[in-house]
């Protein structure tokens, strides 16, 4: 339920909104916006009684939300909600942002070399692994704290803002430290648990579909982080699993217009893992930013035949570089622009603030 307030309602008033919510042993989150303030009520699951909160003074209506996620519902907030990841880097406002990377941190050579190659072709944020959610134990699992120390060494030597994977709560304190945003892969979209813990640290959070989630487990699973009163959510759709083989998996592109009506959160596209297939990701890649996502996450390397994990979707700097002339003339052709990447950093560590 959504409280909306009188335009000039006073803090007295709203306060006794707070209360009465309180008081009916829920949890009132107060909304201050351009016009007027709006108090949400948290914490009911199903249709809560207003009558108690109509009638007080200085409230305009009351909103039933009609969903079964709230908070990340348009019907909460109207606006689309802006998620800044580093100065000058935002989704969810009109320009687009490209995260560029490779699948995993593999070296200081290997990152540094990426991050290099994604800035000068017009990326604005970095992606790499240093924790791996791969299918076999055998596999490369990832460099751990290492790679989040290469990591912030490619940040600081290129500016670009890192957006890397946390696979547990421990991890997700560890990848705080070092990241300006914190990915919580398709895999881990329903591990709760972990959705809270994120909710409750106070950084960016890149969400990725489930390859078996529908749209309202996507928003469902984001409604957990908002619920612990982080709303600096992305959404990133990266395929589905399907019947049909020809594909890794199925990257649903209507998925990008259908959540930014049902919700004010950005939603960006992963078409790296969306098709697993090099020669699709550039098409696809161009498809997304056509359908409105509000950015794009790529697997780049500097040499995809050497990768230790997801070479054959990874592309080469000149792919990745063609591809963003691309994208910059589609994002013109639907009034829309590709963000500028941050400046590098002057000096010492000291200068990035961190
Ligand atoms: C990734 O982005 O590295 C990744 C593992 O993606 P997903 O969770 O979408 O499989
Ligand atoms: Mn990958």
């Amino acid at each position: 339920m959504l409280v909306v307030m009188q335009n000039g309602a006073t803090a007295d008033q709203i306060d006794r909104v707070v209360q009465a919510i309180e008081e009916m042993g829920y949890a009132a989150r107060p909304m201050p916006g351009a016009q007027r303030t709006t108090v949400g009520l948290v914490g009911n699951d199903g249709r809560v009684d207003g009558s108690r909160v109509e009638s007080l003074p200085g409230v305009a209506e009351i909103i039933h939300v009609s969903k079964p996620y709230k908070q990340v519902s348009r019907e909460w907030h109207a606006e689309n909600t802006v998620v800044t990841i580093a100065p000058g880097v935002s989704f969810g406002g009109s320009a687009v942002q490209i995260i560029a990377g490779p699948c995993s941190v593999e070296s200081e050579v290997q990152i540094v070399s990426a991050a290099r190659a994604v800035k000068a072709a017009g990326a604005t944020a970095l992606r790499g692994g240093a924790f791996k959610p791969r299918s076999s134990p055998y596999s490369f699992q990832g460099l751990g704290k290492q790679g989040l120390e290469l990591l912030a060494f490619a940040r600081k030597e290129t500016g670009l803002p890192v957006v890397t994977e946390a696979l547990d709560e421990e991890g997700a304190h560890l990848v705080a430290e070092y990241a300006d945003c914190i990915q919580i892969g398709a895999r881990n979209m329903q591990n709760y648990s972990l959705l809270r813990a994120v909710g409750r640290i106070q950084k960016p959070v890149l969400l990725k579909r489930g390859m078996a989630a529908t749209i309202t487990d996507l928003l469902l699973s984001a409604e957990y982080i908002l619920a612990e009163g982080n709303d600096q959510v992305i959404l990133c759709e990266r395929g589905i699993r399907s019947f049909d083989t020809s594909t890794r998996n199925l990257l649903d592109l209507t998925a990008i217009p259908i959540v930014q009506r049902l919700s004010h959160l950005p939603m960006i596209a992963d078409p790296s893992h969306g098709t697993g297939l090099r020669d699709k990701v550039t098409p696809m890649g161009r498809a997304a930013i056509a359908a409105g996502a509000d950015g794009l996450m790529v697997e780049v390397h500097p040499n995809p035949d050497r990768a230790l994990s997801d070479g054959a979707q990874s592309l080469y700097p000149d792919q990745f570089a063609s591809l963003v002339v691309e994208l910059r003339a589609i994002a013109d052709s639907i009034g829309r622009s590709i963000g500028t990447a941050p400046g590098r950093a002057k000096g010492t560590a000291a200068a990035t603030g961190r």
